[in-house]
Order: C-alpha cells, then sequence, then structure tokens
C-alpha cells in the first residue's frame, strides 16, 4: 500500500511538472502577437510587394521583439471561381489551426470578400484592410474596421499632365469595361467634368486591344490620353497603349510608370504599406479601431518620357518624383571623381611649390648675379691701382704737349709780323692733345663703370688693341715687348666689351707680374687670336714668366688665391665668372718651355668682323702677324 502511494505521487509530481513547463511555455508564447497579411493577389506583383515591405517595415521598427508575419497570396484574380476561395480557406484553416492570429490584414479588394466571406476562419482575430477602392465589402468585414483606402481621383493626373502640356485641347480617357471599371467610370466623369468646356473629354469604353491601339496611333498634338483602366493583364496593355499612341499618355498607378506613360499623380505602394503598418500598430498595442487613412499622392515622372515628347521639367509642379533619370557622372563615379579632383588637387599642389622653388631660384640667381657684378665691379677698382701710373702718363702727355704748344703758339703771335702759319699748326696740335687726352678719360671711365654685360657683336682683334693701349705705360715700365699674332677675318663675337676688356687686360697685368724676376730682354708677351674650335673664336695671352705655381693650380679660379704678398686673388675668378656668363670659357696651362697661357674661348656671334686701325703702333710696340 505505501510503496503503491508513493508510485502515485510520484506520478503526480511528473505530471505536475509537465504541466508547470507548458503552461511557462504558454505563458511565453502569449507574449508574442501574429500578424497574416492575406492579399487577394499573386505575389511577385509591384503593388504586393511594395505594401508588404512597407507593413513589414513599419511594424519591425515598432514591435521588433514579439512579433511573427505571416504574408499568403490567394491567388484570387486569375482564379476567380468559388472553388479558389474554397480551396485557400481550407488550406488557411488546417495551417493556422494551432496558432492563434492576433491581427488580419486584407490587402487589396479581392482578400477582402475572401475575408468577408470567410470571417469564420479567425473567430477571435482583429481585422484591418490595405489598399483598397471603396469596396462594397468592407462594410461587411465590421462597419467600423480601420484600413488603408486608395482614393482613385483622375483629376491630379489631368491636372499634372496640363501642366506639362498647356496647349491639350482634348483628353482621350481610356476605360475598361469590367463591373469594377463601370462603378469608376460614374465617378471619373463626375470628378473629370471640373475640366469642360475648356477641355474636350472623349471617353474610349472597353475598346478592344486592336482597334484601342490604331485609334491612339492616330491622335495628334492637342490631345492627351489618361488610362483609367482596369482589368486583367492591365500592365501589358498600358506598355503597348503608350507605345503605339501618337501623344503623350498619362494613368494613375505607380507601377504604370516605367512601362512608357509620361507618369501621374499617385500614392506610392510603399507609402500604402507604411499606412498600413502604422495602423496595425494601433490595433496591437492599443486595441484602438476605426482608422481610415488615404495615403497622400505623389506626381512621378518618367524622365525618358519627357525627353521622348519634349516637355519642359521647368513646367512639373514642386515636389515632382522623376524616375528614370541617368545618373549624373558625380553619382555614378563618386570615387573616381573623388580620386580625380584629389590628383588635381594634388597636381596644383605640386606645381605651385614648383613654381614657388622657381621664384627663389630666380631671385637667389638675381642675387648672386649682382654679388658677381659687385664683385666684379671690385675687381676693376683694384685694378685702378694698378694702372694709375699708367693713366697719369697717358694724361700727362697731351697735357705737357698742350702747355708747351701754347707757350710756343704764343710766342708766334707775339712775333712782328705773328707768324700765324705756324701758329695756326700749334693750335691743331692742341687740339689733337686734348681729344687724345679726352679719349684715355672716356675709355677709364667705360673700364670702371659699374653695369649690367651689353653683349653686342664685338670684334676680338679691335679689343686686343685697345687692352694693348690700357696697358701701355705698364707694358713700357716693365720693358715687356709685346707681340700679337691676330687672325685676320676673324668672326664677331657677343661679347660686352668693356668686361671683355677688363678680362684681358687682367690677364696682361697678370703676365707682366709673373715676368718681373726675368731678365729684361727676356721679357716677352704674345697675344694671338684664332678660330679654330667650331662656334668659338679664342684669345691667349702667353707669357715667359715663371709659370703657374704647383700649389695654386687646382685652385687657380677661386677667389682670394694669390701667391702676391699684394694681390687681392679675385681677378682670374672674376674673368672666369664674366666669361662664362657670356658662354664663353676661360682657361690656363704652363707652358712647355717657360711661363703660361691664358686662353679665353668666347661663341661667335654677330657681323662680320672689322679691322680697328691703331691709334699709335709705335707707342706699345705692337708687332702684328696674321
Ligand atoms: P692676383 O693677381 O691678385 O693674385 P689673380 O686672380 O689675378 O689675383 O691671380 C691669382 C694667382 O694666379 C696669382 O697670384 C698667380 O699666382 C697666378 N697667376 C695669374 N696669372 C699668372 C701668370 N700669367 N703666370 C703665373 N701665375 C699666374
Amino acid at each position: 500500500m505505501r510503496s503503491l502511494d508513493r508510485g502515485h505521487l510520484y506520478q503526480a509530481c511528473c505530471v505536475l511538472a509537465v504541466l508547470f513547463i507548458l503552461m511557462v511555455r504558454s505563458v511565453v508564447a502569449d507574449d508574442s502577437r501574429r500578424v497574416l497579411i492575406l492579399y487577394g493577389y499573386e505575389s511577385g506583383r509591384n503593388d504586393t510587394i511594395g505594401i508588404d515591405a512597407g507593413i513589414r517595415r513599419v511594424l519591425r521598427s515598432e514591435m521588433p521583439d514579439q512579433l511573427e508575419i505571416y504574408s499568403e497570396y490567394l491567388d484570387l484574380q486569375r482564379f476567380p471561381e468559388t472553388a479558389q476561395f474554397d480551396r485557400e480557406a481550407v488550406y488557411l484553416h488546417d495551417k493556422f489551426a494551432g496558432r492563434q492570429i492576433d491581427l488580419v490584414i486584407a490587402g487589396g479588394s479581392p482578400a477582402i470578400r475572401f475575408l468577408a466571406q470567410h470571417r469564420s476562419l479567425f473567430p477571435k482575430s482583429r481585422l484591418m484592410f490595405s489598399g483598397a477602392t471603396e469596396s462594397p465589402y468592407i462594410g461587411l468585414l465590421d462597419p467600423k474596421v480601420s484600413g488603408v483606402t486608395n482614393k482613385l481621383d483622375p483629376v491630379p493626373t489631368a491636372t499634372l499632365a496640363l501642366r506639362l502640356q498647356p496647349d491639350t485641347k482634348r483628353i482621350v480617357v481610356v476605360m475598361g469595361n469590367t463591373p469594377t471599371d463601370k462603378d469608376w467610370q460614374v465617378r471619373a466623369r463626375k470628378d473629370l467634368a471640373v475640366f469642360t468646356p475648356r477641355i474636350n473629354i472623349e471617353y474610349w469604353i472597353g475598346l478592344s486591344t486592336s482597334d484601342l491601339l490604331r485609334k491612339a496611333a492616330e491622335l495628334r498634338q492637342g490631345t492627351i490620353v489618361l488610362y483609367l483602366g482596369f482589368g486583367d493583364s492591365f500592365n501589358a496593355l498600358v506598355r503597348q497603349l503608350a507605345l503605339a499612341a501618337g501623344v503623350p499618355v498619362y494613368a494613375e498607378f505607380e507601377d504604370y510608370t516605367g512601362l512608357g506613360i509620361v507618369g501621374g499623380s499617385t500614392s506610392t505602394y510603399d507609402e500604402i504599406g507604411r499606412d498600413a503598418g502604422e495602423i496595425a500598430v494601433q490595433i496591437l498595442t492599443r486595441h484602438a479601431s476605426g482608422i481610415r487613412v488615404t495615403p497622400t499622392s505623389t506626381d512621378i515622372v518618367d524622365w525618358r518620357q519627357l525627353q521622348r515628347w519634349g516637355l519642359d521639367e521647368a513646367n512639373l509642379p514642386p515636389g515632382t518624383t522623376v524616375r528614370f533619370r541617368p545618373p549624373s557622372l558625380w553619382e555614378e563615379h563618386k570615387w573616381a571623381v573623388m580620386g580625380a579632383v584629389a590628383a588635381l588637387a594634388l597636381q596644383a599642389i605640386l606645381i605651385a611649390a614648383l613654381i614657388v622653388q622657381a621664384r627663389r631660384r630666380q631671385r637667389a640667381q638675381a642675387v648672386l648675379e649682382l654679388q658677381q657684378q659687385e664683385l666684379a665691379h671690385l675687381g676693376r677698382v683694384s685694378l685702378l691701382g694698378e694702372l694709375s701710373g699708367a693713366i697719369g702718363h697717358e694724361i700727362n702727355n697731351p697735357l705737357t704737349a698742350i702747355l708747351s704748344n701754347a707757350q710756343a703758339g704764343k710766342r708766334f703771335l707775339e712775333r712782328d709780323p705773328p707768324d700765324t702759319g705756324q701758329a695756326g699748326e700749334i693750335f691743331d696740335d692742341i687740339a689733337a692733345d686734348s681729344k687724345r687726352a679726352g679719349n684715355v678719360i672716356q675709355r677709364l671711365r667705360a673700364l670702371f663703370k659699374k653695369a649690367d654685360a651689353q653683349l653686342e657683336p664685338v670684334d676680338l682683334n679691335g679689343i686686343v688693341a685697345e687692352v694693348l693701349q690700357l696697358a701701355d705705360r705698364r707694358l713700357l715700365e716693365d720693358n715687356v715687348s709685346v707681340t700679337t699674332k691676330l687672325a685676320s677675318d676673324l668672326p664677331t663675337v657677343r661679347a660686352d666689351s668693356v668686361q671683355l676688356k677688363q678680362v684681358l687686360l687682367n690677364l696682361v697685368v697678370n703676365a707682366c707680374d709673373a715676368m718681373t724676376e726675368n731678365k729684361p730682354g727676356d721679357r716677352s708677351l704674345t697675344i694671338a687670336t684664332s678660330c679654330e674650335d667650331k662656334g668659338f673664336a679664342q684669345v691667349s695671352v702667353s707669357d715667359r714668366g715663371s709659370g703657374i705655381a704647383a700649389y695654386v693650380k687646382e685652385r687657380l679660379f677661386q677667389p682670394f688665391v694669390t701667391t702676391k704678398s699684394t694681390g687681392t686673388g679675385l681677378g682670374l675668378s672674376i674673368c672666369r665668372s664674366i666669361i662664362e656668363a657670356h658662354g664663353g670659357r676661360l682657361s690656363a696651362s704652363n707652358n712647355p718651355d717657360s711661363g703660361a697661357t691664358f686662353s679665353v674661348a668666347l661663341p661667335i656671334g654677330g657681323h662680320r668682323s672689322q679691322t680697328v686701325t691703331l691709334r699709335s703702333e709705335a707707342d706699345v710696340r705692337i708687332q702684328t702677324s696674321s
């Protein structure tokens, strides 16, 4: 007995445990809500896809945790027979027998009709509808049933059409002849009356497809087609009509846009779904009832059709949605465009940096040139010291001659009778001497003037002669004999004659310095001109002096390199910079026997050389050879 009791007790505990688990499970299950959306049409249609997406989006965002959504497609338009209604009813009954549906949404008029006939399938469920035109079956569901109604209204679409085509005189309204179409005709005629008599409105009702297409093709400017058809396979008909018609076609439903019509004023399926989803949330959370919403209409046009019919986008009402517009370059290739802009910006920055660098280089170059000019000037001034003796002699000679000639002339004039013949000759001498003194001063001024190089065709032989004149005094004092070997037919070089004289004078003075240790009879200087290098003319200054000291040879042309106790070491560096500025070369080498030779090569340019006649060959003891 006791063991029997224990067994019963054990069994009772097990039963209680199972019941408890089932209770807990049912409490958990009770927490969730189930929504069934019944579409009257088949799946895959634009309207059911759009509405379904809208409903689900709102429900999932407002009630994310406790919701199960089912969608069923009754396919009642393609199978309108009663048997299909019954088949679907059995199917739904069996499928949802074990599940309590909290809310059934009837999507579209056929689904409302189905639900009105089979209300007993979901006796405890709340009902609502979406996307239905005014249907007598709505009242059969429940007079206070909530839902989203499609208000069919041809006026906004006709208004959009007339705005785009203001010269329209006639609207051809194309409608079907099904029972639904007939109701719709009555309302459309009433609504469109607002446009008469300004616009002539003509109704083409229930034409066969071939008649409709033929008649539409004959339509001409001033007329538009307003398609208000229902019925089966209307999408295909709209496409054919829009293609065949001789004038633009307008229509009301969203999914007609894209089939060839210009556009229409319509509520989008997504909007209908969104409104339905919001009503569903109200019903599930607050048990609301009697909510009726009509979604706002939007003007939608097909950009390609605007182009096809030459319709001006500027005439569209503000807020119109323009579909099928090709994406702009920016929209299509955003990253490529950004990359190109970045590359261009980078390029611009690089170019700017290069320009700044080039400007800096130019400025630095200008400063360098200025410094070189000043250095060259300094060099010339240092030569002034060297030449002061020669200058004194050069000017003293004519002044002494002028003085003694003036005294002699005075004496000739004091004679009785005055010797005017002799006096005249003396005055000629005075004039010639003063001219000579003037020339000397003029040349020296040119030499010591600080100025930019003036390149001009220069006769090298003439320059040599002038330099020898300038160095005349120094050559005499040092007892240096000069030999010139001047090439005949020497082409002119492009040079600044003053700077070139400065260079040659410097070389002549250096040659004299190098020969101070030589015996007086062994001091000879040779200046030669030639045109051996292609494109260059040369002048060389050769002496028989000490030669270039080995320890300065490498740095000969660097500034402040000197072997002389009183030297500056600037002469050769200035000379080289002057010659290089001319595009030429200055070089130096020791002669095989004795002394050194300095050579200047300058680019040929300008006219043929002209021979310059020396003022006094005897004075400078020049021996000319060709
Ligand atoms: P400076 O004459 O003031 O010394 P330069 O630049 O004219 O400056 O000359 C630099 C040095 O080059 C001279 O000190 C000398 O040592 C050497 N030099 C120039 N010309 C000759 C020459 N004809 N023969 C030998 N050495 C020379």
